[in-house]
């Protein structure tokens, strides 16, 4: 199969990417390798819409108007760069023009209990743990950041009971401030959401339909289901194994103007003209729909290229061409 464009990923950003491609070129093939089993949606509505009884439907995004080949359920996992093919756990080959790789990020787990914690990211993981709210009221959420919260606040305002713990002493501190993390320490705790500030979870073992957590300061939390929010790796195992630079080239901020270490882009090798995209970046790019952005761009240039910075390097600004 080929494709003028292939994209690698099947979350915002790929969806994002395509509809970038669409605005600028209707005609040629665009197909999508996803590893998750349904197309894109919106996975912010996971942790908050969704729980506010708004309709599942809203989660779906309309990629397929955009006349795309969805290829789902299937892991892309050789990328030969320079003979321009892709190849899936399935043993499909796809070859392409250009090749966009959206691969996201994965959430960061811990070395024990994986299969009795919910790493929340995904609609599986939203699916299992509406699941457990139907059968239980007590909950564990770790992690004190985005999600973490998030999740805390979506089960408590549906009448569980959750415990919330998290090495820091508030809520969100690194990102909020003191003062607004504390207010949020005020309000959860009014709220449900018992707080055990400066805690960390260290194990966690099934107790017949429960799990028992244990923390560092020897408490066991008998509960219903245990969430995590620990932070996301970036996907870029296949980049990597390709002997692509990662990651130097794009860095999106996400739809929501956020820097997100794993909105990494990266656009396969080709004629390289940096000259040419670097001077239109500034009044092309907006950071609020910047994925779609990067598909146009891909339209229209051959590559959008990238010398190499150690990954652990910081995100240097909104959007970023070095
Ligand atoms: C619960 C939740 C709430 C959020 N709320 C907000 C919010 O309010 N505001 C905000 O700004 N951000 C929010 N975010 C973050 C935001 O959702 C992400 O930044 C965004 O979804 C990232 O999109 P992405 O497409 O770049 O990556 P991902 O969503 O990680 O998608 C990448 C996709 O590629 C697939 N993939 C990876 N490798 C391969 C491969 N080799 N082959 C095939 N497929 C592959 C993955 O399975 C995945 O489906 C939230 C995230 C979560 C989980």
């Amino acid at each position: 199969m080929h494709y003028s464009y292939l994209i690698i990923g099947g979350g915002m950003t790929a969806a994002a990417a395509v509809q970038g491609i669409r605005e600028i070129d209707t005609n040629n093939p665009i197909g999508l390798i996803g590893a998750e089993a349904q197309p894109p949606y919106k996975r912010p509505l996971l942790s908050t819409a969704l729980w506010k009884g708004e309709p599942f439907a809203q989660v779906w995004i309309d990629i397929e108007l955009q006349d795309v080949e969805l290829f789902l359920g299937r892991q892309a996992q050789v990328l030969d760069a320079a003979g321009k093919q892709v190849t899936d756990d399935q043993g499909t080959v796809y070859t392409f023009d250009k090749l966009l790789l959206a691969t996201g990020g994965t959430p960061r787990r811990f070395p024990w209990g994986s299969d009795q914690i919910i790493y929340y990211r995904t609609l599986a993981d939203y699916r299992w743990l509406r699941s457990l709210t139907e059968e239980g009221q007590r909950f564990a959420v770790i992690g004190g950041g985005f999600t973490g919260s998030e999740i805390a606040a979506a089960l408590a305002m549906n009448n569980n009971y959750v415990v919330m713990l998290f090495p820091e002493t508030k809520i969100s501190e690194r990102i909020c401030g003191p003062d607004l993390s504390q207010f949020l320490n005020n309000y959860y705790g009014q709220h449900q959401v018992e707080l055990l500030a400066g805690e960390r979870a260290i194990g966690v073992e099934r107790r017949g339909a429960q799990v028992v957590l244990t923390t560092q300061q020897g408490m066991a939390l008998l509960v219903d289901g245990v969430i995590a929010g620990i932070e996301i790796e970036p996907n870029t195992e296949l980049a990597q194994a390709a002997g692509l630079k990662v990651v130097r080239g794009v860095l999106l901020w996400n739809v929501w103007g956020q820097v997100d270490a794993a909105r990494r882009l990266i656009v396969a090798p080709g004629p390289f003209q940096p000259g040419d995209l670097i001077r239109r970046l500034p009044e092309r790019f907006a950071p609020e729909r910047s994925a779609a952005d990067v598909g146009s761009a891909m339209s229209e240039y051959d590559a959008i290229i990238e010398e190499s910075f150690p990954a652990s390097d910081p995100p240097p600004g909104p959007l970023a061409l070095l």
